[in-house]
């Protein structure tokens, strides 16, 4: 080795062992340089985003696995106040379907300032959102390549774990207090998304990530044109930006005073037992009901709606008004999350699903997913999933109760629904079919056709949401007979 050679050997070591940045430094470095360098990003103060886009339905589409029913998403405007930590999403969201609420456009307006979380009513009035999703809203501040980056360069948030996904693409997590999120970037140095972890009832842990596409520069920073949300591998949200702007006024963004109070946790569930012919009631009770019907041997459960704390409930309020006969089954009308929420619970609660068959893997779906991160009874107590399944109708009879299981066929709200079908009593169950109560009821006429098709003998209609009414009501409700 010559000395000139010796000289370049030992410069390339010096490089290497006391120049080369740590990966987590290069990270940041390399996010930050590819959308317009630490200091332009470091001088911004605010940023909105105007622009238009879809809403999917996650939970509450007509299958389990579809994302047919879509919101158009106008006049989306997102106001991002880096300095103080505070944004505000306003948009206006019209139904593509046949919506529960009506056809008519919605404007929803979400903030959050800090660690405080709040929506605001279309008459202005603000309220903090529940504990959850305080905390989600929280974390996903920083869903954005700006907000995270800037909480970096402020020192505000801490980067770890960088590694590399692929041949060049780096994931690094960050932390901030109590929240956490990863970014992945490109070779380039673009932010291609950001994820973060989460608790949902339904689903136990889920990844929520919002992807990055079709940087332009607005004012000497790169931003993303095209912003889409998941929740795992299902689409929830995209928004296509037209216009946006860095260091305009946006007014104050400040929480009001009337949402600074932490929300009172929610009260426990309350159950009302109401008679309503002889072996069935309506266990009732917030906004979601339970119907018990009573066997000669054992006791059918209507669905488990809302969460683990109501379902336990209504499982301890059936066990009381008939003691001596175990619960043994509970029906499912449909797979919409609101009403499957206890589902775990009475899996837990050793109760057999019965179900339509389009709900079939979805149930299982959701017996088994893990629930790591807030865990619940089923999670603490692993139990067996029994599940059956209805195709059209089928039938469950003894010598005291008949219920006679039927396929809500062709409703726009859920094409896995069922309803249930008590001959000697004269009684039908369903649930979000028509629910008394509410001046619009765009699946009600589909009801009253699947009655009149099967020459069913109504007298009483049992809604899960709303008060009994008598058959003439849905007659009346359903602007009269329409078979065809
Ligand atoms: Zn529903």
């Amino acid at each position: 080795m010559n000395s000139r050679t010796l000289v370049a050997t030992m410069a390339l070591l010096a490089a290497n062992s006391c120049t080369a940045p740590a990966p987590e430094q290069q990270f940041l470095t390399d996010a930050l340089t590819a959308l317009g360098g630490r200091s332009r990003i470091a001088a911004a103060k605010t940023l909105v985003i105007e622009g238009k886009g879809v809403n999917y339905n996650l939970g509450q589409d007509m299958r389990p696995e579809a994302a047919t029913q879509t919101f158009e998403v106008s006049g989306y405007v997102r106001k991002i106040d880096l300095t103080n930590r505070r944004q505000r999403i306003e948009q206006t969201r019209t139904p593509r379907f046949a919506y529960f609420q009506g056809p008519q456009p919605q404007t929803q307006i979400q903030a959050v300032d800090g660690d405080i979380a709040f929506n605001v009513n279309p008459a202005g009035e603000p309220s903090r959102v529940a504990a959850q999703a305080e905390q989600d809203r929280r974390v996903e501040w920083y869903h954005h390549p700006i907000t995270a980056l800037r909480s970096a360069v402020d020192s505000a948030s801490s980067v770890s774990n960088v590694r590399t996904v692929g041949t060049d693409v780096r994931q690094a997590d960050f932390t901030s207090g109590d929240k956490q999120w990863t970014m992945t970037i490109s070779a380039a140095g673009l932010p291609l998304s950001i994820s973060s972890r989460t608790s949902h009832p339904n689903l136990g842990d889920v990844v929520v990530t919002t992807t990055f596409a079709d940087y332009q520069d607005t004012s000497g920073i790169k931003l993303p044109a095209r912003l889409t949300g998941k929740v795992d591998e299902f689409t929830t949200w995209e928004i296509n930006a037209t216009r946006q702007a860095i260091d305009t006024d946006l007014g104050d963004l400040a929480a009001p005073s009337a949402v600074a109070a932490k929300p009172a946790s929610p009260a426990a569930p309350n159950v009302t037992v109401q008679v309503l012919g002889e072996g069935v009631w309506l266990l009732s009770g917030q906004s979601h009901h339970s119907a018990l019907i009573e066997f000669a041997d054992h006791l059918m459960l209507i669905d488990a709606p809302q969460s683990e704390a109501r379902t336990l409930a209504v499982i301890a309020k059936a066990k009381a008004i008939v003691p001596n006969k175990s619960l043994d089954e509970l029906v499912t009308t449909h797979h919409h999350f609101d009403h499957t929420a206890g589902l775990r619970a009475a899996v837990y609660s050793g109760l057999t699903v019965i179900t339509h068959a389009g709900n079939k893997e979805w149930v299982e779906h959701m017996a088994r997913r893990p629930h790591t991160l807030q865990p619940d009874i089923l999670a603490k107590n692993v139990s067996r999933l029994n599940i059956e399944t209805v195709d059209g109708e089928r039938e469950f009879t003894d010598q005291s109760m008949t219920v006679r299981l039927y396929h809500v066929a062709g409703n726009p709200h859920s094409d896995t629904m069922l309803m249930a079908y008590l001959p000697r009593q004269r009684i039908l169950i369903q649930v979000d079919a028509f629910s008394p109560g509410p001046a619009v009821q765009p699946y009600a006429a589909n009801l009253l056709e699947n009655i009149q098709k099967r020459n069913l003998r109504v007298d009483t209609i049992v809604p899960l949401h709303g008060a009994v009414a008598p058959m003439a009501e849905l007659v009346k409700v359903a602007g009269g007979a329409k078979t065809n």
